[in-house]
């Protein structure tokens, strides 16, 4: 049941307030990566942390009751007196960026690409396009980025050149992969989690095809012993990131024929076309079904088909 309340919080993260979920309990666990790059754990998304003698660059925040933790947590390391300067969104989703107006107020400048902080101002709704939808607050003028970026970023601290990069319609259509060349560091995002099928905010412009492509494109330009921070679960391999882009793959193109031979949604749930993924991959909120809706979704939207790679 844990695992349960845990993945859904992944996605009704934004709905999710303080009282949903026992802040307190919490406690953030720290690892070191590579050199000065260290990963934090608590509830929602996994932060990368850059902590050296010019301060510390933070990737994500999970939410706003633990950030004062989080700092402490950085602090503790020992490394340096000197605050989170920078934060950096991977994406717009509240369990990545909830605790973007603590480390604001207390100085930190929020760094996204331009569609997060649009997401994070409107609001809207997030979701697969079929069965699961969720509204998101718009948030706080105090939590939205002020800078943004359209392709790319570089922060330079700590002797490191710390790069957000663009993907394109991946888990949303604002999603940044951060790479940490001189620690051989990436922060993936959702565009990588570990604990199976992954949710892909249709709804807010990803698809399964972007995501595809992003995976693809980190595996073939980075390191072959690059460490691999993802969105959601343990420090992972470039191998980890190529099996999960083979399933990503090999299920659309089960999806694909499916359509091919006339199927709807609702024949291909019945005939559990996924059958074969299923034991590895399928959870308790993104389900078999869910992720059939999701690729069906994905691979359906004439706008997905013609979405620009221009990274
Ligand atoms: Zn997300």
């Amino acid at each position: 049941m844990r695992k349960i309340a845990f993945i859904a919080l992944l996605c009704f993260s934004a709905l999710a307030s303080a009282q949903d979920q026992d802040f307190a309990k919490v406690q953030i666990k720290v690892t070191k990566v590579s050199g000065n790059l260290y990963m934090l754990e608590g509830s929602g998304g996994n932060i990368a942390a850059s902590v050296g003698e010019d301060g510390i660059v933070i990737v994500d925040d999970q939410y706003a009751p633990l950030a004062d933790k989080i700092a402490a947590a950085l602090k503790s390391l020992g490394v340096t007196d000197k605050p989170v300067r920078f934060v950096i969104n991977t994406h717009y989703h509240g369990d990545h960026t909830g605790g973007n107006l603590p480390f604001a107020t207390a100085g930190s400048t929020v760094i996204a690409q331009d569609s997060v902080r649009k997401r994070l101002e409107t609001g809207g709704s997030a979701g697969n396009g079929g069965s699961l939808s969720m509204d998101m607050k718009a948030a706080p003028k105090g939590a939205l980025p002020i800078i943004t970026f359209d392709h790319d970023v570089t922060v330079h601290l700590n002797g490191e050149d710390i790069r957000a990069l663009h993907f394109p319609a991946g888990h949303t259509d604002g999603d940044a992969i951060v790479f940490f060349p001189k620690a051989n560091v990436v922060h993936m995002g959702d565009d990588f989690v570990r604990y199976g099928y992954p949710f892909i905010d249709v709804t807010a412009g990803g698809s399964v095809q972007g995501m595809i492509a992003a995976c693809e494109k980190v595996a073939a330009v980075l390191p072959a012993d690059v460490k691999v921070i993802p969105g959601h679960g343990q420090i992972a391999t470039l191998g980890d990131v190529r099996d999960y882009a083979t399933m990503l793959k090999a299920t659309s193109a089960a999806v694909q024929a499916a359509l091919k031979s006339g199927k709807t949604v609702d024949q291909m749930k019945k005939d559990k076309i996924l059958a074969a993924w299923d034991k590895k991959y399928s959870g308790d909120f993104v389900t078999s079904d869910v992720f059939i809706e999701t690729l069906y979704n994905s691979l359906t939207n004439q706008k997905n088909a013609e979405f620009v790679k221009h990274n």
